[in-house]
């Protein structure tokens, strides 16, 4: 391994269980190579291994095959030089703030005198000076944050791994912590040599990372890398900065195919993670779309402006759209189809038939409940019979949000009803009027 490689991985798979024992694959053929001086972020769908991945590089998991390294030694467990920080803070409550810090130091066998020491040097740096004896519950999440960093940072890490370290926190709060990080990094002030962030934020990536690389889903493959060659800090409404964060909605909205261009779509089978958002946003969104000053057509990061959602909001949302084939996004960009317009304009009798229409052509798990009801004497189904197909690749919670979405879908679109009370799918009542 050549002296600036951190991290590097080779081949990487993982799969877990399913309920039914089987196992499923999170991780396939996972190259990546973090080197000294950079900082990359990772970016990919929800359930798409992101944080699988962190935790095999962390060596908190195993990976069940492939290579991963730390400099030249391979990873078997925690690192000393590894740290990570965690989405949920996961601070210990009945600690002080300070305690929380030297947690890390502890498990080293560092001095008391050290252990203080350096605790107190690294509060400071984070602007926690003066909050050393509080206790998490007496601060913001902001705050909690912050301590989850220094807990990271007192260790002075080789590499931090950050799993949407930001993202818990409301906008303003996250983008000046992520501003305050930037500045140890690019101020030399913190000793790490290399970072690598999880994030669901593209603004977030775009403006902290030096390459962005987007994990494909089931299983999770990197699917496409950025460079991302301006110097920081950045400005966010700088024509660079914003061409790149086009692209990289462009990367991430891209139909996911299992990593070589022209195969076909994983949205060709039945346990596909049908996107997780429903009628009503669906329609508000198309809406929005539709009127002006869109008019059909919209920058992506202006629709999430006007629609005041975060791209975590609407990436399902969009990704419904184009399932459905109403709109279709390139280039950071999403429109209309012709479709899509004459959706629009009909009234809601119509809106429902086009639906249901697309439901039958384009959605396979839709589509197989409709056919599996027409072949029941009795038009009905148990949904248990359709998780337990789900289940085959999906883990069980997994498998009810995914049924859950296709019977608001299937509902809307006419072709299916579901009784709660019994638990079962059912062919629709015809009125005969
Ligand atoms: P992300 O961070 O990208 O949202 P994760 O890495 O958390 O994704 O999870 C990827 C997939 O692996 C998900 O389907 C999740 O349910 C599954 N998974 C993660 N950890 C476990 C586990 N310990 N056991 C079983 N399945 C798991
Ligand atoms: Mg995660």
């Amino acid at each position: 391994m050549s002296q600036d490689v951190l991290i590097e991985l080779k081949g990487v798979a993982k799969s877990f269980r399913a309920a039914d024992g089987s196992a499923r694959s999170v991780l396939e053929q996972v190259d990546f190579t973090l080197k000294t001086g950079e900082i990359v972020a990772l970016l990919g769908k929800s359930g798409s291994g992101k944080s699988t991945l962190l935790r095999i590089m962390a060596g908190l998991i195993p990976a069940d095959s492939g290579k991963v390294g730390y400099r030249d030694r391979p990873i078997q467990g925690p690192v000393p030089g590894i740290a990570m920080v965690f989405q949920s803070f996961a601070l210990f409550p009945w600690l002080t703030v300070q305690q929380n810090v030297e947690l890390g130091l502890e498990a080293q066998g560092v001095s008391a005198n050290e252990r203080e020491k350096r605790s107190m040097a690294v509060l400071e740096l984070i602007g926690l000076a003066g909050f050393g004896g509080a206790l998490p519950r007496e601060l913001s999440g902001g705050m909690k944050q912050r301590v989850g960093i220094a807990r990271a940072l007192v260790v002075n890490p080789d590499i931090l791994l950050m799993d949407e370290a930001f993202s818990a926190l409301d906008v303003l709060t996250g983008e000046t912590l992520r501003d305050d990080m930037l500045e140890l990094w690019d101020g030399e002030r913190i000793s790490t040599k290399g970072m690598l962030i999880v994030s669901h934020n593209i603004e977030e990536a775009v403006m902290m990372s030096d390459r962005i690389i987007i994990l494909s889903s089931d299983p999770g493959r990197i699917r496409s890398e950025l460079k991302i060659g301006l110097p920081r800090p950045r400005n966010v409404d700088s024509p660079e900065v914003r061409a790149l964060i086009d692209q990289v909605y462009d990367l991430m909205t891209m139909r996911p195919t299992h990593g070589v261009v022209g195969e076909a779509p994983a949205i060709a089978h039945l346990a596909y993670r049908l996107p997780d958002t429903d009628v009503s946003r669906i329609e508000g969104v198309i809406d929005l779309l539709a009127q002006a000053p869109f008019n059909g057509r919209a920058d992506l990061p202006q629709l999430a402006a006007e629609a005041e959602l975060s791209d975590e909001e609407l990436f399902p949302t969009y990704e419904a759209l184009a399932l459905l084939g109403l709109a279709l996004v390139a280039k950071g960009d999403i429109a209309l189809t012709s479709l899509g317009h004459r959706y629009v304009a009909a009234d809601q009798a119509l809106k429902q038939d086009i639906f249901g229409q697309q439901l039958l052509t384009h959605v396979p798990l839709t589509a197989h409940i409709r056919r599996s009801l027409e072949q029941e004497a009795s038009g009905t189904l148990a949904e248990k019979r359709i998780l337990e197909l789900l289940e085959e690749s999906l883990k069980a919670d997994e498998a009810r949000q995914v049924l859950k979405v296709a019977v608001e879908w299937g509902r809307y679109g006419g072709i299916f009803e579901y009784d709660f009370h019994t638990g079962r799918l059912e062919l629709p009542q015809t009125s005969e009027e």
